[in-house]
């Protein structure tokens, strides 16, 4: 009797991982003679791991990553380019806590949307949210919420998360309106101290032609991105093409 009203107690008070364990748990309290407050302790511990577990997969789920990869998936010794201690230390999330940003440089393939998102579920795990977009998609659906008179809801969309991840920056060369919008989206977040992670296979010196060839919008976006944001520029081989390279050589000895 007291264990059902209890049960309907934790539900009340929307603990449904605790409700579950009850019987369990006050089963082996009774049988181990645990003091009332290990019991309670062991009963509060379900309910925040499974609370935990929930956030994360909601904040996985929610974070729009075109593929989930980790850094214990990250190969260092097929990227030499790529410092692993610079890694490890984006990998203690302080930089999002601090605001400092991260941009990663290099051609296609080599690793640079891997990493962003590794990066980004890290934090997702901890429950937090980030949010993945291409410069594309973003500057696109901008657009077309500018046309619709909602920008200031949408842009609010990729300020609010606490990581905003914009891939492919430079691969579409965008006109006078997308690259003001980008420019508002990295400017609010940088007011707010809100960290990006930004990829691009474009360096710095040819932003101008990227942003609409307005080399002052893209020196302007560059001030708010790179103030005390860390530069990674991969320079080595495509990860993607590699087995077809080792292939292609393999089959040169051969011959
Ligand atoms: P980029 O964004 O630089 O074009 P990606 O991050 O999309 O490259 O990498 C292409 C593919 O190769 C992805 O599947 C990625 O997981 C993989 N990859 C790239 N570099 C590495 C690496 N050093 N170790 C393991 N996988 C890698
Ligand atoms: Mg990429």
């Amino acid at each position: 009797m007291t264990a059902v009203t209890a049960n309907q107690r934790l539900l009340d008070l929307d603990l449904p991982a605790a409700a579950a364990e009850l019987d369990t748990l006050a089963q082996q309290a009774a049988a181990g003679a645990w003091p009332y407050s290990a019991f309670l302790d062991k009963l509060l511990e379900v309910e925040v791991v499974a609370r935990r577990k929930r956030n994360a997969e909601l904040a996985r789920k929610m974070g729009n990553f075109p593929f989930l990869k980790s850094l214990e998936q990250f190969d260092y010794a097929a990227q030499p380019g790529v410092d692993r201690l610079v890694i490890e230390e984006l990998a203690t999330l302080r930089f999002v806590t601090e605001g400092r940003g991260l941009v990663l440089l290099g051609p296609p393939g080599v690793g640079k949307t891997h990493l962003a998102i590794a990066l980004a579920l890290r934090l997702c795990d901890q429950g937090r949210r980030a949010y993945f977009i291409s410069a594309t998609d973003l500057v696109t659906k901008l657009s077309l919420a500018l046309s619709e008179n909602r920008l200031r809801t949408a842009i609010q969309n990729y300020v609010r998360p606490s990581l905003l991840v914009i891939d492919e920056v430079g691969y579409l060369q965008l006109d006078k309106l997308q690259a003001s919008l980008l420019f508002q989206v990295i400017c609010k977040r940088y007011d707010l101290g809100a960290p990006i992670i930004l990829t691009s296979n474009k360096p710095f010196t040819q932003w101008g032609e990227v942003f609409a060839h307005d080399p002052v919008l893209a020196a302007a976006t560059l001030d708010r991105l790179l103030h005390k944001a860390t530069v990674i520029n991969i320079k080595g081989p495509s990860y993607r093409i590699r087995d077809k390279v080792a292939a292609a050589k393999g089959g040169d000895q051969v011959s």
